[in-house]
C-alpha cells in the first residue's frame, strides 16, 4: 500500500505560529531561539495536531525531536494524567538517546505543567516507580524496562493516547520487534502513532503498515539521504589493526579543524583496544558501548558532549539520534555492516545546518559492505588519498585479522613478505570470541521477571517461536542478526559474556614482534 505524500506547501515562508500550536508551546520555542521550522516540523506538526497517524522521514540533525514534541505538548493541554497511566508514550533504542529526548521534552515544555518519567534500563526501579505511581503525562523509554515496569504491574498502558516511535526502522528491526508487537498490543487500538526516521528500508516500511492507521507519510528528503552538511570521505587501509589503527591516528592528526570525533568501532572488543591505542598514543579520549556499566557510559557521554574529553570510541549504540550539536568530525574505524548504520552514525556530525566531516576507513575486505553503503546512500563516496587498488604496499606481511580465513604458515593473497614466516596477529586474544557477537549488542543484566510464566495478556505466545528463535532468524537474506542495544534479549553462544580465561593475554616472544606489534601486545596484557 503505497502511502500518501504530505501535501508540500510554501514551506520557505512557514514560521512556528502558521502550524496550529498552542500559545504555551509557541512561547517555549521562542525561548529555545528556534527562528522557524525545519522542513519535516513544519510538515509533521499540523498532521500530528489533526490527529494523524504519521511516518516521518527526515535526514538526520533536521529537528525531529521537536517535530513530535512540540505537538503532542499541544495536544497534552487537553486532559490530565492519572495514577500509572501515562497518556503518551515515546520508544527510544538505546537509554542514552532516551535521557536525551528527556531532556528536549523538559527544554521544550519549561512553563508547562508536564510530568515526564524515563524508564531506561540500567538503573534502579525506585524513582521510576514513584513517577509512574503519581502519574506521568509522558513516557519515555526504552522497550525491555517499559515492559519490565508493566510485568511488575506498576504501570498500565490503557491510557496512552499517542505512541511514538522514534528511529523506526531500528525498532522494528530483529531484535525489538518482538517487543514493539507486544507494547502495541498493549496500548490502546486507537491511539495515535507517529514514526521517526532517517532512514526507511523497503521491507521494515511494509510492517510499519501493520501498526500505523491510514497514516500519512511525510519525507523530506529520500529515505536514506545523508544530511547534506557532511563531507564525505573514504580512506584506503591495509585490513590489519596495526594498519588501520595507524590510519586512524594519522587521519585525526591531520584531520582539519578537528574540534571533537566520535570513532565508530563494529566490535564492543575494537571499541576497547582503539581506546586504550588512542589513549596510550596521548589522545584525549573516553569509550562507550553497552557492556559498560550505565554509570560509566553517561559520564563517557557527559565527558564528551561537555568538551572535556574530545575523541569518543564508540559502538553502535552511539549511532543513532545523539545529538551533541558541535561534533566535527566522525571517523568509521570499521564500515558498518549495516548500510542504514553508516547513514547515522556520520549523521553524528553535521547536525541542525552545521558542518561536518565523516572519514570512513576501508581495506578491500569492505568492498561489499561499502557497495552497500554506497547504492543505499545513491552516491559514490571520494577517496582521501589513495584509493584501495592504489594503496601502497603494506610494509611487512601480517596475517589476517582474527585467524580468519589463512592459517598460520600460508602465504597472503598477494604473496608479499614472501619467504617470511607470518607473525602473529596483533589483535591477540579478546577478539577471537567477542568478535563474532555484533556490536550494538548490549548485555542485558538477567531480567527475572521476563521469564514469569505467561501472562493472560499474551496467549498467542505459545504459538510464536521463542524471542531468541526469532532473532535468528534475518528478514533479509544479506543481514547478519543484528541485536539491540539496551534491554536486548539474551545474547547467543557466550554472547557478551567471555569468560576470563579466554581473555586472558598471551606474551609473544619479543623477536617476533615488531614496535607496533609490542603496542599492541601491551594493550591487551591484563
Ligand atoms: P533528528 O532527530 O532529526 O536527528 P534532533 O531532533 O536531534 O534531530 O535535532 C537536531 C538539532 O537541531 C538539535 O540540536 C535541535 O536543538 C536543533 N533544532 C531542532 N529544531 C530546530 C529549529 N526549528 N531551528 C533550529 N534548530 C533546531
Ligand atoms: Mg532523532
Amino acid at each position: 500500500m503505497a502511502l500518501p505524500l504530505a501535501p508540500k506547501g510554501p514551506l520557505d515562508t512557514m514560521s512556528f505560529s502558521d502550524l496550529g500550536l498552542s500559545q504555551k508551546v509557541l512561547d517555549a520555542v521562542t525561548a529555545t531561539g528556534y527562528t522557524e521550522p525545519t522542513p519535516i516540523q513544519a510538515q509533521a506538526i499540523p498532521e500530528i495536531l489533526a490527529r494523524r497517524d504519521v511516518l516521518g522521514i527526515a535526514q538526520t540533525g533536521t529537528g525531529k525531536t521537536a517535530a513530535f514534541t512540540l505537538p503532542m505538548m499541544t495536544l497534552l493541554e487537553q486532559g490530565r494524567a492519572r495514577a500509572r497511566m501515562p497518556r503518551t508514550l515515546i520508544l527510544e533504542p538505546t537509554r542514552e538517546l532516551a535521557a536525551q529526548v528527556e531532556e528536549s521534552f523538559n527544554k521544550y515544555s519549561v512553563g508547562q505543567r508536564l510530568d515526564v518519567a524515563l524508564l531506561i534500563g540500567g538503573v534502579s526501579f525506585g524513582d521510576q516507580d514513584v513517577k509512574i505511581t503519581r502519574g506521568v503525562d509522558v513516557l519515555i523509554a526504552t522497550p525491555g524496562r517499559l515492559l519490565d515496569h508493566f510485568e511488575r504491574g506498576k504501570l498500565l498502558l490503557t491510557g496512552i493516547e499517542i505512541l511514538v516511535i522514534d528511529e523506526a526502522d531500528r525498532m522494528l528491526d530483529m531484535g525489538f520487534i518482538p517487543d514493539i508487537e507486544r507494547i502495541c498490543k498493549l496500548v490502546p487500538f486507537t491511539r495515535q502513532t507517529l514514526f521517526f526516521s532517517a532512514t526507511m528500508p523497503p521491507e521494515i516500511q511494509r510492517l510499519t503498515e501493520t501498526f500505523l492507521h491510514n497514516p500519512v507519510r511525510i519525507e523530506v528528503a529520500r529515505q536514506s539521504t545523508t544530511a547534506s552538511t557532511i563531507t564525505q570521505r573514504l580512506v584506503a587501509t591495509h585490513g590489519h589493526a596495526s594498519a588501520k589503527r595507524e590510519t586512524l591516528r594519522r587521519l585525526i592528526r591531520d584531520a582539519e579543524e578537528l574540534k571533537n570525533g566520535i570513532i565508530f568501532c563494529n566490535r564492543k572488543s575494537d571499541v576497547h583496544i582503539v581506546y586504550k591505542s588512542l589513549s596510550k598514543h596521548g589522545f584525549n579520549v573516553a569509550a562507550l558501548h553497552g557492556d559498560m556499566d550505565q554509570r560509566s557510559r553517561m559520564a563517557a557521554l557527559e565527558a564528551f558532549r561537555n568538551g572535556t574529553t574530545q575523541l569518543l570510541v564508540a559502538s553502535d549504540v552511539a549511532a543513532r539520534g545523539l545529538d551533541i550539536p558541535e561534533v566535527s568530525h566522525v571517523f568509521n574505524y570499521d564500515a558498518p555492516h549495516h548500510a542504514e548504520d553508516y547513514v547515522h552514525r556520520i549523521g553524528r556530525t553535521g547536525r541542525a545546518g552545521r558542518k561536518g566531516t565523516a572519514y570512513t576507513i576501508v581495506s578491500e575486505s569492505d568492498a561489499k559492505v561499502l557497495g552497500a553503503i554506497e547504492h543505499l546512500i545513491k552516491s559514490k563516496i571520494e577517496f582521501d588519498g589513495p584509493d584501495l587498488a592504489n594503496l601502497p604496499p603494506d610494509d611487512g606481511e601480517r596475517r589476517p585479522e582474527r585467524g580468519r580465513g589463512r592459517e598460520r604458515g600460508e602465504r597472503s593473497e598477494k604473496g608479499r613478505g614472501r619467504g617470511r614466516e607470518p607473525r602473529r596477529s596483533r589483535e591477540p586474544e579478546i577478539v577471537v570470541m567477542a568478535d563474532d557477537q555484533p556490536d550494538e549488542v548490549e548485555a542485558r543484566a538477567p531480567r527475572p521477571e521476563r521469564t514469569r510464566p505467561e501472562r493472560t495478556e499474551r496467549p498467542e505466545r505459545a504459538e510464536r517461536p521463542e524471542r531468541e528463535e526469532r532473532r535468528e532468524r534475518p528478514r533479509r537474506e544479506d543481514r547478519r542478526p543484528r541485536d539491540r542495544d539496551d534491554d536486548g534479549p539474551t545474547p547467543q553462544g557466550l554472547g557478551d559474556h567471555v569468560p576470563s580465561f579466554m581473555l586472558r593475554s598471551v606474551k609473544l616472544p619479543p623477536k617476533t614482534l615488531e614496535p607496533d606489534e609490542a603496542e599492541a601486545a601491551h594493550e591487551t596484557e591484563e
